[in-house]
């Protein structure tokens, strides 16, 4: 077992042996530009995106000419709303989103209220939850695109999808979702669900990091925000990141495969140290707790303990807290303000995220370090 364990796989996941194995020669023997057309090495190149393209698609029942190949979630974020916005704001100006996207959304939105656009963040109930019918109040006739995440990266609450983007569509707007934490763990269906445009990134399900794709749906228009040689059908300029391309593909291909028995079997480890912990420590509970969220996370608030203590004393295991660290100083989530936590409340939380190389043996490590460190705290500060 490695010290200290790791469970920030929401923050960043190690790249799987078997898509590693599967870029090397990308680097170095195949080392073709995918758009020479002239030769050997730009066709075999070509050939390798080709069958990456085919197996993101697969994963997520699209069509192969609808994945355009980014940098990552928040490129493909940026291209989603920026795209849309700068294509149809002769229509309208207007986009609704959710109060705890992930920045790569928020921030974009805030870039789009600053070119005359405006924006509606919806927010959602103390779970984290949103509903169709807050999204329809909101919808007005210039309205021409939803925004809103698959899962939350923070507290793993799945939105209803599929009715929101109903009532986007009724409503005459397209239906983006930042699908970033979702790829790879639920199944997911864009033409039955009805999604435009889908956002993932390959460093959150085993891939590497740099390399995600934007999927947009067969007849959906955007406007490209990379310009310079008219890569990706004219959707996202730049030569092709073709390695990462590879690992991209065969991470999604792995994923397709083993995602029912490795659901499965964190779901187990999960509700092990979940429970654990909620039985084991008084006042805690658990900030998004709802049956609707991921099944290899959970966040968890530890009351009356200094959140800042709490972290420096849990040298043996690597985990995210309901802080954000900006440039200027540390504030507290927004997510878990926005579910009505205190400041001290939200940073005492934790964010623990299982993954694939998660064993038995480090949650139970991870599960005895948090009990003891937590009984001390509160020992030593007399609560
Ligand atoms: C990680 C993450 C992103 C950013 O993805 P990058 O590929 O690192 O740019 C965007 N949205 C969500 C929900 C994420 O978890």
């Amino acid at each position: 077992m490695l010290l200290p364990v790791y469970l920030d796989y929401n923050a960043t996941t190690p790249v799987d042996p078997r898509v590693l194995e599967a870029m090397l020669p990308w680097f170095t023997e195949h080392f073709g530009n995918a758009a020479s057309r002239t030769h050997l090495y730009g066709w075999t190149a070509e050939e390798a995106v080709a069958t990456a393209r085919k197996q993101v698609a697969k994963l997520l029942h699209a069509n192969l000419k609808e994945v355009v190949f980014t940098s990552g979630a928040t490129e493909a974020n940026n291209l989603a709303i920026k795209g849309v916005f700068e294509k149809w704001s002769y229509k309208g100006k207007h986009i609704i989103t959710l109060a705890t996207e992930h920045k790569a959304v928020l921030d974009t939105c805030h870039h789009i209220e600053q070119l005359g656009g405006e924006v509606t963040y919806l927010m959602p109930d103390p779970h984290g939850l949103i509903t169709p019918k807050q999204v329809a109040d909101a919808l007005r006739p210039e309205t021409i695109l939803v925004s809103v995440m698959y899962a939350n990266n923070e507290i793993g609450v799945i939105q209803p999808i599929r009715e929101i983007a109903a009532v986007a569509h009724a409503g005459g707007a397209l239906f983006h979702t930042d699908a970033t934490q979702a790829v790879g763990k639920l199944p997911i269906d864009m033409v039955e669900e009805g999604i435009d445009l889908l956002s993932l990134s390959a460093h959150k399900l085993y891939g590497p990091k740099g390399v995600g794709a934007l999927v947009v749906r067969q007849g959906v228009e955007i406007t490209a925000q990379m310009d310079g040689g008219g890569h990706e059908r004219g959707r996202r300029s730049g030569t092709l990141n073709v390695p990462g391309i590879v690992g991209l593909g065969n991470a999604c291909e792995l994923a397709q495969r083993e995602m029912g028995t490795e659901t499965q079997r964190l779901a187990l480890l999960r509700d092990r140290l979940e429970k654990g912990i909620l039985m084991n420590i008084p006042q805690t509970f658990v900030n998004g707790n709802t049956p609707q969220r991921l099944a290899h996370l959970t966040n968890i608030c530890f009351e009356h303990v200094d959140g800042e203590n709490l972290l420096l004393s849990l040298k043996d295991i690597a985990v995210s807290t309901g802080s954000a660290c900006t440039s200027a100083s540390v504030l507290p989530s927004y997510v878990l303000k926005i579910l009505g936590l205190s400041d001290d409340q939200a940073y005492a939380s934790l964010r623990f995220s299982l993954g694939r190389f998660s064993t038995e043996e480090e949650i139970d490590f991870a599960l005895q370090h948090v009990v003891e460190v937590v009984e001390r705290m509160r020992v030593g500060s007399a609560v």
